[in-house]
């Protein structure tokens, strides 16, 4: 970035080369934050270089401890302007010594003012070629390749989701972009939670949906959109796939399928953010008992649902439940016939006026009778009632 000299005073922190002999330099890849830590301090500052132009230098973003006395610079930064940088310190170097000693420091003094460290570890190390960083892998020892292969099959393994730290409790998913910190040798992974586990902030929402999808987790990506788009907390899906044990799977990228117990549900989402939950239709075999097929009905919960109140919706439903509120709606049904004397308003109908829970369950009734009366419904509810009596029977071994 360049730009003139008059704009330079609008800057807060400015290295021009004399000052460049007080710090060491590291280079870094990635975020400054994961590198350094996110305790370490740096403050935004720039490294000034001048340029072929008159009135005009370059600017080169960097972050400053002070306290450490180091200079953070970005790897890309690095290697373009290191060649640069260098000759301003060799040039500081020189001044320096003029006068005082009788030789003049040579050009690997100035490698003396970088510190490679953050590329090191026990596999590689860094050096400095051409005015670029180079890393050099090490020939790992009989040793650290047993502890590699020993890492590789684990994480290629299945059944071993869960990943931690010898000696620290954290638990993560092993798809947690933290499990790359862990060093081969404290590296441990298994397949359940122990009791009490502390997991990690960074991938608890890995985790559920990992356990509600299972093998489709390789799309993680579209569940984490998914639950984004429809503004649900990670509270919310530790309950829906701890507390209730879901099991979701996403149809394209805009409907969750989800089983809750005995039924299963679609949570859809459109463009603009609404909500739509879709049952599955059931026909009645007999008055307590009910046959789940696979087509849906909408449940036509309240236009402004959001998918949280959707969530808690399906996780709140019973069949008990819904039964018990049909036998209600059946007991009022009959007291308007017989203290009115009036036509009888349906079932659903009056279960629709009774409170928020009396009215979802009143719709959901209206779609079963709907499944129950048309005409291809009424040829599956009696086959189907046939099938369920042959089984009863075969059960009860009467026939
Ligand atoms: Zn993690």
């Amino acid at each position: 970035m360049s730009l003139c000299a008059e704009e330079l005073f609008e800057e807060e922190r400015l290295l021009c080369g004399a000052d460049l002999l007080n710090y060491k330099i590291f280079p870094y890849r990635g975020k400054l934050k994961t590198v350094i830590g996110k305790e370490n301090t740096a403050e935004n500052a720039y490294i000034l270089m001048d340029t072929d132009r008159k009135h005009e230098v370059y600017r080169i973003p960097v972050n400053v401890s002070e306290e450490k006395k180091r200079i953070y610079i970005a790897e890309a930064n690095f290697n373009r302007y290191w060649k640069n940088i260098s000759s301003m310190i060799f040039a500081g170097l020189r001044k320096e010594v003029i006068g005082k000693q009788k030789f003049y420091p040579f050009q690997d003094m100035v490698e003396t003012y970088v510190d490679l460290s953050f590329y090191e570890n026990e596999h590689r190390k860094a050096v400095l070629e051409h005015y670029q960083v180079k890393i050099i892998g090490i020939q790992p020892t009989e040793e650290v390749q047993k502890l590699q292969s020993r890492r590789a099959s684990a994480m290629d393994n299945k059944k071993l989701v869960y990943v931690y730290s010898d000696g620290k409790m954290l638990f993560h998913d092993k798809s947690c972009p933290l499990v790359k910190e862990i060093s081969d040798t404290d590296f441990r992974a298994c397949a359940e939670l122990p009791e009490n586990a502390l997991l990690c902030e960074e991938c608890r929402e890995r985790m559920y949906i990992r356990r509600a999808c299972g093998e489709d987790f390789k799309r993680y990506n579209a569940y984490h959109h998914f639950f984004r788009k429809g503004h649900v907390n990670i509270r919310i899906i530790q309950e829906l796939v701890g507390d209730y044990q879901g099991k979701i799977h996403l149809e394209g990228i805009d409907t969750l399928r989800v089983i809750c117990g005995e039924d299963t549900w679609k949570i859809r989402i459109d463009d603009a953010g609404k909500i739509t939950l879709l049952h599955n239709n059931y026909v009645m075999v007999n008055d307590e008992e009910r046959y789940i097929l696979s087509e849906f009905h909408n449940q036509n919960l309240p236009k402004n649902i959001s998918m949280t109140g959707a969530i808690q919706y399906l996780e709140n439903y019973t069949w008990e439940k819904h039964l018990a509120a049909k036998k209600i709606a059946e007991e009022k049904a009959a007291e308007i016939v017989t203290v009115g004397q009036e036509k009888s308003e349906t079932p659903k109908m009056v279960a629709a006026e009774k409170g928020s829970y009396g009215a979802t369950v009143g719709k959901a009734m209206e779609e079963d009778v709907k499944t129950n009366t048309n005409p291809t419904g009424k040829k599956i509810v009696s086959t189907i009632r046939r099938l369920w009596q042959s089984i009863r029977c075969w059960r009860e071994r009467k026939c």
